[in-house]
């Protein structure tokens, strides 16, 4: 073990800037083999916010001035956590300035900036890992291990859904999501994650087809309306490297679903299904056994599935949100410790990208691309 901790700044202290700092607050408690990280510096937007943010999560010092942070030779890493539009030049500069990076999904709101990205991590030879929490959990782990052993069998076809509700009343006041700067709506703020799955579980895309719709076309923005410029419903029919066909159905304004990424994966054997509003529960059904009594068997997480055990030592006391986030951090530092890491580096994330981009180029073209 290290004795010195790696030096930490965060950029960013929202919604993903707390389950970030949450996480490199945890990480040597959680895991017990990792010295504790140096909470050095947090920026963010104005001073101010930097200073409060700073109290609140431990931070030593803080900026209004995000650069300040890649000066500074007592920081190891930058953690970024800002909007979608600011990835690419906080992460490029971060890794030229010779820091490791952990940037928040997706990479960039266009494939030739999060090529940029990919280019600079090369060249700085530094970890750059990505936000994509949910391939973390525990159980998708265990899921990747049935699907080697071929549980179900050979994979013909698989089902995602992802589906949130954050936009679903018109009138939600127009705010940057809905704004052309933010990407192509449903599809890049949050079906990269599905994405990242299929990517960790079953491989990469070779083809794809797709359609976006506006549910509304304009929502209010304190004067009048203003129109709305992306899409808040996706859906993509995708063929994969092996021929297994997998359909994608993304919907940031499903009323009553909040964090739904319904995942279905259909075998010659059998089938495993998984919801992430109940991620501490895999549904799995194998052929086998006297047809009146088969049925699917749902197996609850425990500290046979290793991390959670690190977490808590009794099976079905169930881990969180925050805690995929902790493992993620466990394995950055795999990562930068130049250890194999269960991760998705800037290289790997950039298909999951070019599949965004193919997705959003054959929904306007009405034609099946091949991605990449
Ligand atoms: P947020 O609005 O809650 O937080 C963004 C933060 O960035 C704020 O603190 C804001 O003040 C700060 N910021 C903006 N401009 C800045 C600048 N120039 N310099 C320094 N700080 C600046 O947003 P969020 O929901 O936390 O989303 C942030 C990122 O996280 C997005 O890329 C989003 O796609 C991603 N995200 C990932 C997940 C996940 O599950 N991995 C979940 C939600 C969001």
């Amino acid at each position: 073990m290290n004795k010195r901790g790696l030096g930490v700044g965060l950029v960013g202290s929202g919604f993903m800037g707390k389950c970030h700092a949450l996480a490199w607050l945890n990480v040597a408690a959680v895991f017990g083999d990792v010295a504790a990280p140096r909470l050095v510096a947090l920026a963010d937007a104005t001073p101010d916010l930097a200073a409060q943010k700073a109290r609140e999560f431990g931070f030593a010092e803080s900026t209004g001035t995000w650069r300040d942070l890649l000066q500074r030779d007592d920081i190891d890493i930058i953690s970024i956590t800002t909007p979608n539009e600011f990835h690419p030049e906080m992460a490029i500069a971060a890794l030229e300035a010779g820091k490791h990076v952990w940037c928040e999904k997706p990479m960039a709101t266009s494939l030739a900036a999060a090529t940029s990205m990919r280019d600079a991590a090369s060249v700085a030879g530094k970890t750059a890992a990505l936000g994509y929490n949910y391939i973390q959990n525990p159980l998708i782990r265990q899921v990747k291990a049935l699907l080697a052993d071929k549980v179900i069998g050979d994979i013909n076809h698989v089902r995602f859904e992802m589906d949130e509700d954050y936009m679903a009343d018109p009138l939600t006041p127009f705010t940057g999501r809905s704004a052309a700067s933010a990407g192509y709506g449903a599809l890049d703020d949050f079906g990269v994650h599905p994405l990242s799955l299929i990517l960790t579980l079953l491989g990469k895309a070779t083809r794809v087809f797709g359609d976006m719709r506006k549910p509304y076309a304009t929502r209010p923005d304190g004067k009048g309306t203003r129109a709305v410029d992306n899409f808040d419903i996706a859906t993509a029919l995708m063929e994969l490297e092996g021929g297994a066909q997998v359909t994608l159905s993304c919907n940031r304004s499903a009323w009553g679903r909040k964090g739904r990424i319904f995942m279905q994966i259909f075998g010659n054997k059998g089938t495993l299904a998984y919801d992430q509003e109940r991620l501490n529960e895999v549904q799995l059904f194998v052929n086998d056994g006297p047809v009146a009594t088969q049925g699917f068997r749902t197996i609850i997480s425990g500290p046979a599935h290793a991390p959670y055990g690190r977490f808590v030592p009794a099976p079905g006391h169930q881990l969180g949100f925050n805690d995929l986030k902790t493992i993620e951090c466990r394995e950055v530092l795999r990562a930068v410790a130049g250890e194999p890491a269960h991760l998705i580096s800037f290289a790997e994330g950039l298909h999951i990208e070019a599949t965004v981009h193919a997705i959003a180029r054959a929904a306007a073209e009405g034609r099946w691309l091949a991605v990449g």
